[in-house]
Parts: C-alpha cells; structure tokens; sequence
C-alpha cells in the first residue's frame, strides 16, 4: 500500500489534517483558559490607571481644610481685660503679628500667602462691612488656621452710646459666625480707642480687649516700608503684640514690608503664635 503513491500522498494529507485539528484544539483551550482568569491578564496588561478610569466613579466633594480650631475664647483672667503683652516668667521667644481691618481684595490673600509659606499663625481682626465685601477670602483666612478677632462693623471712633457699641460689636460677630463659623472673644477697638463706649461694652461681654505693645506703624501713608520693618525688628520683646494692617487701604508696603518682618524675628529666634495661645501661655 504505501508503495502507492496516491495512497502515500493521501495518508500525508490526513496526518497534516490531524495535526492541524490537535493544534486548533491546543489553542482554543489555551485561550478558554485565559478566559476563566480575565483578572490575571488584567493586572498584568491594563495600567491600574485606566483600570480606575473604568471602574464606576463614586462623586466626592473636594478636600475640605478643616481649621483647627473655630472658638477664640481667652482664659478667664483675661475676660474683661485690656491686654497689650503677655509678660512670659520663662523669657520665651515668641510673638503675635495681628492684622487689622481687613478682609481686604488682593493685600489679604498676598499676606496669607507669606505666612503660609512661613508656617506662621496670625491673628486678624475684621471689620463688619469688609467680611460682607469679601466673606469668601474670610472663609480662607479661617481655614488656613488663623485666629480671629471682632474690629466692629463701621470702624468708628466717635464716642457712641451702649445700644449703639452693642450693635457695633454684635452685629459683626454675627456675621463672623454666618460667614465662617468661628466665635471669638477677642475685640480691638478701632485706632486703640478705649473711651468712646466700645470696649466697655466689649468687656461687660467678657470679651478680652487686645491692643498691642509694638505697631509697624504701617499707616503712616509717607514712610517707606523698610521703616515698618525697622520698628518691628529693632523692637520685638518676647511677649509683644504686633500691629499690621491686611486691609482698611493701600495696604501693599504692609505686603513687601512682611517678608522681612519675618525674617528679622526669626533670625532673633522668635516663634510665632496667634493672640489667643499666647494669652493660654503661663505667665
Ligand atoms: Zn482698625
């Protein structure tokens, strides 16, 4: 028989056939293999990221910066009192900037920036109508973890009766607390005025009245902003609380002032902290 050669060719043609059948069926098993593990060949081939794009996406709100904290209250030695300086007994290095008048367009936003950057704490006490024309640079102020103080709602200094100072003082922390959530006992009244009904009435509230013990000056509209620097750094006693204004003007020498403020403190070694840690510091 296989002498025949249409016989041999014919036997040939069957072998090739069988073998083309056996490696069909090698094949298709091997891929129904793959089949029952399609997560295998998904964690080697698809990169986790588009793994994630096409998984269902769950909606989450963005990162909220919860503040540390939204009460100021001041131990009770200090409810009721004026407070220029915290005179430390350890002789510790550290000092309070505060920041007046504000929420203010762009200088606000410029000072937060530099303290940021510096890791520092401040204090800012606002007046009424600039948290009504800036409530969301508030909102950022409070969750950056500044402390907060009331400036009154008008920034008057003309002398005014109770019913007017309450409306003043209580018409602010109001909004202070709509816009941001923070209550606070810490009042300064405008241009440091302790006579004209304001801080009376704030300290009857328990309030503690913050004045400060060494200003930049930075009101002064001819001097230079070195000058803010000079009465800040050649100054600054452990304890001190430091004048600046974010807003109530132009308040950009206050902004270049600022870098270098911080600076000269730090190279004195001073340590920075809001008016209400420094009041809870043990005298
Ligand atoms: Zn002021």
């Amino acid at each position: 028989m296989t002498n025949n050669p249409v016989k041999r060719e014919k036997f040939i043609g069957v072998i090739a056939i069988a073998t083309f059948l056996v490696t069909c069926s090698i094949t298709v098993g091997t891929l129904l293999a793959f089949r029952k593990h399609p997560s295998a060949i998904v964690t080697q081939d698809v990169p986790v990221s588009s793994n994630q794009v096409q998984s269902p996406v769950t909606p989450q709100s963005p990162p909220v910066v919860k503040p540390t904290n939204l009460n100021f209250t001041v131990p009770v030695q200090y409810q009721g009192k004026t407070v220029y300086k915290v005179q430390l007994n350890s002789n510790e290095k550290v000092i309070a900037l505060t920041f007046d008048d504000g929420p203010w367009p762009k200088t606000t936003p410029e000072i937060l920036d530099i303290l940021k950057q510096n890791q520092i704490k401040a204090t800012f006490f606002w007046v009424g109508q600039a948290i009504q024309a800036n409530p969301d640079m508030a909102k950022r102020i409070v969750a950056e973890g500044h402390a907060i103080g009331n400036h009154t709602w008008h920034h008057w200094y003309k002398r005014m009766n109770q019913a007017t100072a309450k409306s003043e003082i209580e018409r602010t922390s109001d909004l202070i607390y709509k816009t941001t959530g923070v209550k606070t006992q810490l009042f300064r009244p405008p241009g440091g005025v302790l006579n004209n009904g304001l801080a009376t009435y704030a300290k009857n509230q328990k309030n503690a009245v913050v004045m400060w013990s060494l200003t930049s000056a930075d009101t002064d509209p001819r001097a230079k902003y070195q000058v803010f620097v000079k009465n800040v750094v050649k100054s600054a006693k452990p304890g001190d609380i430091v004048l600046m204004h974010d807003g109530g003007g132009d308040r950009r020498r206050t902004v270049q002032a600022l870098p270098a403020i911080i600076d000269g403190l730090k190279q004195q070694g001073y340590k920075f902290v809001t008016v209400n840690e420094l009041l809870e510091m043990k005298p």
